[in-house]
């Protein structure tokens, strides 16, 4: 094996970016990491430092269950159920726990230190395992890996295999370390960094590996990434708004509202981007998988459009003009060849970006022109552009909302008209309009354990309204939280249990949360008759006490002013009343 650097260097730069909030701190101190690294672990560090084992794009995953995970530590630190569980209780965080229990352990004496290149190698066994047999192998690689690791080590390597950092370390940080190591040595060091930034930001974008843009810095190559065809690049994402007023409003350093916006229906599919090029056509998957082979009947109508292209979209399952349920385009997904499927779960592509066309790339042209272009191909079949018009008035939002909603889709995106396409950003440029609704304050009635990692942790609550002097229940939900809060509400259930159910217990209703969700719908599955959609907590209301909760009566009147007004049953897309329209709107330049 070539030598390679030692992961307790990684562990302890990884440990100076959590101690501290400074983000010049932080990147100086990777800056300083980075120049100590050959280009394969440079290559590997970066990728760790995202929080991952393998790069984004990379097929491989490590598949490691909790359940192993857990053994392997009991197994190294002799800790029992109990003070495994304690320690979770403590930090919510199965890194730090590992790096409580380590010194416990007993060591097996002198052994090599642990390099990036050993870590890398574990990594890719765990990986390659399958079928019979493969947990053991997999077991048997980690506890190896952490049974030579010191607690610092284990604490990080945890991290990395449950995909959970959180040392305060962003992706743009990353990019910002990487061009203060290898901006040119210099008098305007702090000017060069500067420089190199933009370069490093659109190799990112275009190959999204940063440890191979890394290398790509430090050697001076960083303009050789190009757009390829084949080479599936990250898509660009959507920030949550929640009023359509807030779509046109300004952002950081502009001066005027947007005068027009580009209002598209928001279609509850796979994302897709599709690539076509000498004589061949592949369409990826989010997760930048060639999924081709799962929808043959969407090339013919792939074939017209040109020579050579990319185009973004959204695959739904659609029969006659409207979605049906998202579960069976799953169905799709999991068969490599579709068979009958393709008859008995009809797709439509819905195409709503051009980004390369005929030997020009058009990430950085305005919305505004890859949209005309677009407008420009010969769609047939069941590819077909997305329903687009432009608003100019926030109450133009709310009209084309229901409109998208009475044709069976989620919602709206909005687009900035002057906007490039900026691969795997999520920002203001694209925005998802929910509906906008108040949210609940709620009390937690019942508390049970979660699944996976939240196996130790009471983290699935359900939560009641008030109504008159009793509790009326209307919710559940397990997202939202933090592990640390989840695990301080745990104790405190605990200590707060009035009924034991096994799974479930019954607790005072003392702990209020404030809920947000999509919609209120009327259901039976509740006592309040109503139930929320998609419920998640938006945070622990410590300063409120349950007489202050929100009533029965409140959730009336949102259910009342909601533009669209569902039943829990209606969930079921089958059962959706009567198409009022066709997919597409047409696109009306403003
Ligand atoms: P979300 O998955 O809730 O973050 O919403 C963003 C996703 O909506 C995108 O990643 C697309 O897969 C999907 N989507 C549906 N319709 C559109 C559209 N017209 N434009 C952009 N994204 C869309």
């Amino acid at each position: 094996m070539e030598p390679s650097s030692p992961f307790r260097a990684l562990a302890e730069a990884m440990e100076a970016v959590a101690q501290t909030s400074r983000k010049l701190e932080k990147v100086a101190r990777l800056a300083g990491y980075f120049h100590t690294l050959e280009d394969e672990d440079l290559r590997t560090a970066c990728t760790f430092l995202t929080g991952a084992a393998f790069p984004a794009g990379d097929a491989r995953q490590l598949s490691v269950g909790w359940a192993a995970l857990v053994q392997v530590l009991q197994e190294l630190t002799g800790a029992d159920d109990e003070a495994l569980h304690d320690a979770y209780l403590r930090h919510g965080d199965l890194g730090e726990v590992a790096e409580e229990l380590y010194p416990a352990r007993r060591t097996a004496g002198p052994s090599q230190p642990l390099t990036l290149a050993r870590v890398r190698a574990a990594f890719e066994t765990i990986a390659a395992a399958a079928g019979k047999g493969s947990r053991g192998l997999k077991v048997a690689t980690l506890k190896d890996l952490l049974g030579v690791a010191t607690p610092l080590e284990a604490k990080y390597l945890v991290k990395i295999i449950t995909s959970d950092l959180r040392v305060g370390l962003k992706t743009g940080l990353l990019e910002e370390a990487i061009a203060a190591a290898f901006a040119p040595a210099g008098e305007g060091r702090t000017a060069d960094r500067r420089a190199l930034l933009p370069p490093v930001r659109r190799a990112n974008m275009l190959i999204s590996h940063v440890g191979e843009v890394a290398v790509l810095a430090r050697h001076g190559r960083l303009a050789e990434p190009a757009l390829a065809l084949f080479h599936p690049f990250h898509f660009m994402l959507a920030e949550t708004i929640f009023a359509p007023e807030e779509a046109f409003e300004p952002l950081r350093g502009e001066e005027e509202r947007q005068p027009a916006l580009l209002v598209e229906d928001k279609y509850d599919g796979i994302r897709a981007q599709v690539h076509k090029g000498d004589g061949r056509i592949a369409i990826f998957s989010r997760t930048l998988d060639d999924i081709t082979g799962s929808f043959p009947e969407l090339l013919p109508g792939l074939e017209g459009f040109a020579d050579r292209y990319i185009i973004d979209g959204e695959i739904v399952a659609w029969r006659g003009e409207r979605p049906i349920a998202f579960a069976l385009l799953q169905q799709r997904l999991r068969r490599k060849q579709p068979g009958r499927l393709v008859e008995q779960v009809p797709v439509v592509l819905f195409v709503f970006d051009l980004l390369h066309l005929g030997g020009a790339d058009l990430l950085t042209a305005p919305l505004r022109e890859r949209r005309a272009r677009l407008e420009g191909l010969r769609f047939s079949g069941p590819v077909r552009p997305s329903s687009a018009t432009v608003a100019e008035e926030p109450e133009h939002l709310a009209w084309r909302f229901r409109e998208a909603r009475d044709r069976g889709n989620e919602g709206l995106v909005v687009k900035r008209l002057d906007a490039a396409y900026a691969p795997g950003r999520r920002g203001r440029q694209w925005m998802k309009l929910k509906e906008e609704l108040a949210t609940l304050d709620v009390a937690v009635v019942a508390a049970e354990h979660g699944h996976g990692r939240r196996a130790l942790v009471l983290s699935d609550v359900t939560f009641a309204v008030r109504d008159g002097d009793r509790l009326a229940t209307i919710g559940k939900a397990y997202s939202g939280l933090t592990d640390r809060e989840i695990a301080e509400l745990t104790r405190w259930f605990q200590a707060h249990t009035t009924e034991d159910l096994g799974r479930v217990k019954i607790v005072q209703p003392a702990i209020v949360l404030e809920v947000a969700f999509d919609a209120v719908m009327e259901s039976d599955r509740h006592d309040s008759g109503f139930a929320l959609r998609f419920p998640r907590i938006k945070r622990w209301r410590h300063d409120k006490a349950a007489a202050e909760i929100n009533t029965l009566d409140d959730v009336r009147r949102i259910y009342e002013r909601q533009i669209v007004r569902p039943r829990a049953e209606d969930e079921a897309p089958d059962k959706r009343p009567q198409a009022l329209g066709a997919g597409g709107g047409g696109y009306r330049p403003a």
